[in-house]
This record gives structure tokens, C-alpha cells and sequence, in this order.
């Protein structure tokens, strides 16, 4: 048993950490204050290789696999939460969906610029009145000779505003349901009839963009039907099994740095005389997040293996997301006692770290959905 990252792997951990210390963590209260990530840092990404990282070099990818993806992920998320989950938005959901669902013509016409950032694609399931229901779904694509048009609004879509394409799902026959009644396009943002809508204000992740997406009879060629007809709940699945493992690494990132902003400042905070660090209370709280870190770790660098080694991962993802979102909690919720009052200003990273964390229990499906996945998958195998 191996469980030693790729020399590659290495090198591409560096790199990363290395433009998160220089370009991304210096502006992360300035992304929270300003809701908003500058397009020269998406640019920066894009120069890096890394909106290609799991794309296979067949499509003009980097071929790191979803384990490169997570190195990736961990490391922005270790800098800014709104920078990593704009990047995810793109790199995990949005292209990855033309992957997992995507025709061979497709692949070679899409994914090439979706790797170097050249165009940008984003996830669009969620409807008002269709979340953790996403079969309730409202939008509908009807035939129309060759093609398809679309009608309907997408509501928290991430990155929504500055998507090239957005990844739509549609009912097209809502006789057969979910499974079987909804299928996956690719819109281009320019098509007639394509509006994108207000931005949420957010608790957390104030700079990543979630916007609504309305669409008024889009026309659409036939070509930019993503898999079979009726199909699109399969893609949306297999694309969230690996949206829900990446951000699984986002939450890792995301508590690491907590951990190290609580051992700096336990270290240096005086109390009755000596370091907080000193006090059994503040050696328990780091000891837990340290055991919390070492099992995220685990989760999210066995089940990217699991997923490059083209084995079932969809339980372990929903496990991955469900741990590791809660794990984040405790360690944020810790790093946050630890820096007493301090934690509470807005004046400390803390404060927004802990803000940032809290959405990672809700979307890309509920933790309550996950345990409903990994229940029915546990009912169903046994064990
Ligand atoms: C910041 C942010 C970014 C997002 N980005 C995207 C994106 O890029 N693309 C996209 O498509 N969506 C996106 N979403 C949407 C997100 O995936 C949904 O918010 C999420 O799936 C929950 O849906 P909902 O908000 O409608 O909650 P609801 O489905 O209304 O759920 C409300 C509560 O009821 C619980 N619940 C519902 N059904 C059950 C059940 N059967 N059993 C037990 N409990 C249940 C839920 O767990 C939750 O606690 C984003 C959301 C946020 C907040």
C-alpha cells in the first residue's frame, strides 16, 4: 500500500501553494469587502494550467486526475474560499460535466478552451422551487425540428456571470421522470434569450458571483445536447460525485489554514502569564482539529484515487462531502475560541474563514442528501 503523492503531484502542490502565497492570500479581505474576485486572478489560473488540471491531455488538459484537482482546490482554499470555489465552479462542475457527459465530437470541440481558460463553463441545476428536489425541476427543453428550445431560470449559480457556457438541465419529457426525463445542454451565454440575473448577498464566499440564470426561448442546436436525451440526471449525478470530492478538498484547505492561524496566534497570546498554547484546554481543541485534518486528508486523497482509478466512488464522495463540511465546522468553530475575542473582529481571517465555512453543509446537495445517498447505498449493498 502506496500512499505517497506523484512526484508530479508534488511539483504541482508547490506551484500552487506557491501562487496562492504570492497572489491569492494577499487579497482576501479585499475579495470579502469587495464581493468580488478580480478577473486578473481567474486570468493568473488560467495561465497556470490549472482550469485543465483533471482534463485528460487527449483534450488539451494537464491529465493530473482528480487527485490533481484536489491538490489544487486545497491549496487556493488554504488563500481565499470565493477564489477556489470560482475556480471550482469551472474546473470541477462546469467542464467537468462535458467529461463525464459529453459526446467524443464534443469533448475535442469544447474541452481544449475549458482547459486553458480560454472559455468558461458553470453548473446550473438548482431551480427556486427545486433544490435538494432537483427532479421538481421547472425548465423544459421541447423539440423544434433538429433542435431544442429552452425555457426556465437556474437560481445560485456560481460563477454564473462570467460562464462562457452554462450547463443546463432540462425536463424533456416529464412523463418519465427524473431518471429519464431530463436531459444536460451546453448554452452558450451569447444565445438569444439568455439572461443573467442578480447576484445573492452572502454570509460567506462574498466573492464568489451566484446569480440567476433565466432563459426565454433559447434556441439550441442539437449538437449542444449533452449525452442522451433523458440522460441529464445521470450526467448531473456523475458530475456531482466529483464536485462533491473536490470540495471536500476545499474544506481541508479551508481548515488547515484555520489550524495554523490558531497554533500562530495560541502561540503568541499571553494569558496569566504564559501562552495560551500552555493551557491543556487550547492543546485539546488543536489536538481534535488535528485529528479532523488527518481523517479529511484521508477521505479526499483515498476517494480521488478511488475516482482515477475509475472504481465507484459516488458513497465515498457523498461521504467525503458530508465529513469533511462537518469536520470544517469543528475546526473553524475551535479556531474561533481559540482567538477569543479576536476571532469574533472582523479584523482577524478567522472571522471570514468561519463565515466561508458554513455553506460547504449546503450546497452541492445537503448534508441531509448525503446521508440519504450513503443510506439507500447502504441498504441496498448491506453493509
Ligand atoms: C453559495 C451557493 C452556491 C451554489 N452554487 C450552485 C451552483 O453552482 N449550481 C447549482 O445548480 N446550485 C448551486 N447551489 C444550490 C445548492 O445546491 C442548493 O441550495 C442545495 O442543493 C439545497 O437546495 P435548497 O436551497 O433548495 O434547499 P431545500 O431543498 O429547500 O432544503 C431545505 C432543507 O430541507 C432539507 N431537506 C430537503 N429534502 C429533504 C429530504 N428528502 N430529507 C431530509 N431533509 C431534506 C435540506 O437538507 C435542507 O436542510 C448553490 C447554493 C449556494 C448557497
Amino acid at each position: 500500500m502506496d500512499f505517497t503523492l506523484s512526484e508530479e503531484h508534488e511539483m504541482l502542490r508547490q506551484a500552487v501553494r506557491e501562487f496562492t502565497d504570492g497572489a491569492v492570500r494577499p487579497l482576501a479581505d479585499q475579495i470579502d469587502a469587495q464581493h468580488a474576485v478580480p478577473r486578473e486572478l481567474v486570468d493568473q489560473i488560467s495561465e497556470l494550467g490549472l482550469m485543465g488540471v483533471a482534463i485528460p491531455e487527449a483534450y488539451g488538459g494537464a491529465g493530473m486526475g482528480e487527485t490533481g484537482l484536489c491538490i489544487a482546490m486545497e491549496e487556493i482554499t488554504r488563500g481565499d474560499f470565493s477564489v477556489a470555489v470560482t475556480y471550482g465552479a469551472h474546473a470541477s462542475i462546469g467542464a467537468m460535466s462535458v467529461l463525464v457527459g459529453g459526446t467524443e465530437e464534443q469533448k475535442q470541440r469544447f474541452l481544449p478552451d475549458f482547459a486553458s481558460g480560454a472559455k468558461l463553463a458553470c453548473f446550473g441545476l438548482t431551480e427556486a422551487e427545486a433544490g435538494s428536489d432537483a427532479g421538481a425541476m421547472k425548465t423544459t427543453a421541447v423539440r423544434d425540428g433538429d433542435g431544442w428550445v429552452l425555457n426556465g431560470e437556474k437560481v445560485w449559480i456560481t460563477g454564473g456571470d462570467i460562464a462562457d457556457f452554462a450547463v443546463i438541465y432540462a425536463v424533456t419529457d416529464r412523463a418519465k421522470g427524473a431518471h429519464g426525463g431530463v436531459t444536460a445542454f451546453l448554452v452558450p451565454r451569447d444565445a438569444r434569450g439568455y439572461t443573467i440575473g442578480k447576484a445573492e448577498e452572502k454570509m460567506g464566499q462574498r466573492g464568489s458571483s451566484t446569480v440567476t440564470l433565466a432563459f426565454e426561448d433559447v434556441r439550441l442546436g442539437d449538437e449542444l445536447r449533452l449525452g442522451e436525451v433523458g440522460q441529464g440526471f445521470r450526467v448531473a449525478m456523475a458530475t456531482l460525485d466529483r464536485g462533491r470530492l473536490a470540495l471536500g478538498a476545499n474544506c481541508l484547505g479551508c481548515a488547515r489554514e484555520a489550524q495554523a492561524l490558531s497554533v500562530d496566534y495560541a502561540n503568541q497570546r499571553q494569558s496569566f502569564g504564559r501562552p495560551i498554547a500552555s493551557f491543556q484546554a487550547i492543546q485539546w481543541m488543536l489536538a481534535d482539529s488535528a485529528v479532523d485534518l488527518y481523517a479529511m486528508e484521508s477521505l479526499v486523497y483515498r476517494t480521488a484515487w478511488l475516482c482515477d482509478a475509475h472504481q465507484p466512488f459516488s458513497r465515498e464522495s457523498a461521504m467525503t462531502k458530508l465529513f469533511c463540511s462537518e469536520a470544517l465546522d469543528r475546526v473553524v468553530d475551535r479556531a474561533v475560541q481559540i482567538h477569543g475575542g479576536m476571532g469574533y473582529s472582523a479584523e482577524y481571517k478567522i472571522e471570514r474563514m468561519y463565515r466561508d465555512a458554513r455553506v460547504t453543509r449546503i450546497y452541492e446537495g445537503t448534508n441531509e442528501i448525503q446521508r440519504l445517498v450513503i443510506a439507500r447505498d447502504v441498504l441496498k449493498s448491506g453493509a
